[in-house]
């Protein structure tokens, strides 16, 4: 979709744009196109899409052949897609809040993709419920504003490192990054957007029994970046237990969270356990 038809399709509808809905559209086709192959996608792959807004993406993933689930949450949007891709087989169209309905649907996401111009709004969490799912999706594919990819990518021992990066890369591996250009959407967005790949790991580094007590663990962690980690942790395990531990690990006795690496927290996760 062109700037132009953009523009036209809005006004025939006469809709104004939510910006607490990230409602910033795609019209740059040389960025959709890069979206699409970084998704690196196969004939008759099921897709989920969070927020296909006017469909420029939907449009160019349906021409690849998938099989497609959008989620939107803005009804005058909804009814759009419903008349611009009404004779789309490939296509399942629901209208709901994206966060809402991947808390409340139970499946297997295993041999799903993520492709998605995500929402700023729900940028964040939208991948985090996705990464800590039992089954999460092989790949995502997805355009977040850049502070975000940042955090996800950091390296231990700087600021932008912390939960999001621990959260995400105990599923996920990145697979590549590109910046684009706030010239490329409809309005222009205040902040910078980046789209993002991240493949799941081919051997989970824990089970499902132990992700949860590292989650636990990271987010407590976190809670006082600047406190002494082993302080925070005594909240909720025993300081001989975490002692024992740590000896054992090699760790220092005043380190904080963010000098810690993904493998040392993975490594103390299946100790607490
Ligand atoms: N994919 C389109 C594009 O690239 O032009 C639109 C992307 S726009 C950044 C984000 C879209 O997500 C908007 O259409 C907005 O209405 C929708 N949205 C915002 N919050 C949502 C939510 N919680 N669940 C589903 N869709 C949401």
């Amino acid at each position: 979709m062109k700037l132009s038809e953009i523009k036209a399709t809005l006004a025939d509808r006469g809709i104004l744009l939510t910006k607490s809905l990230g409602q910033n559209f795609l019209h740059d086709q040389n960025q959709i196109r890069r979206i699409v192959d970084a998704a690196d996608l196969r004939e008759g792959e099921q897709i989920l899409e969070i927020g296909p807004g006017l469909g420029p993406l939907t449009g160019a993933l349906l021409e690849r052949q998938v099989r497609l689930t959008s989620i939107e949450i803005d009804r005058r949007l909804v009814e759009f897609l419903r008349d611009r891709f009404q004779s789309e087989p490939l296509l399942t169209l629901l209208h709901a809040d994206a966060l809402e309905w991947l808390r409340a649907t139970a499946r297997d996401w295993s041999d799903w993709k993520l492709v998605a111009n995500l929402p700023y709004s729900v940028g964040s969490p939208t991948l985090i419920e996705l990464a800590l799912m039992p089954h999460p999706p092989r790949r995502m594919t997805a355009t977040l504003q850049s502070e975000v990819a940042d955090r996800i990518l950091a390296s231990c021992n700087t600021r932008a490192y912390g939960i999001m990066t621990l959260l995400i890369l105990v599923s996920y591996e990145p697979m590549g990054r590109f910046k684009i250009p706030a010239t490329c959407f409809f309005p222009e967005p205040d902040v910078e957007s980046s789209c993002l790949t991240l493949e799941r790991r081919a051997k989970p580094l824990l089970d499902e029994g132990q992700r949860a007590t590292y989650v636990k663990l990271v987010k407590l962690a976190f809670s006082q970046r600047r406190k002494i980690v082993w302080k925070l942790l005594k909240q909720r395990w025993k300081p001989e237990l975490l002692e024992a531990i740590r000896i054992d690990l090699d760790l220092d006795p005043m380190v904080r969270a963010q000098a810690l690496s993904l493998e040392q927290f993975v490594a103390l996760a299946r100790r607490l356990h």
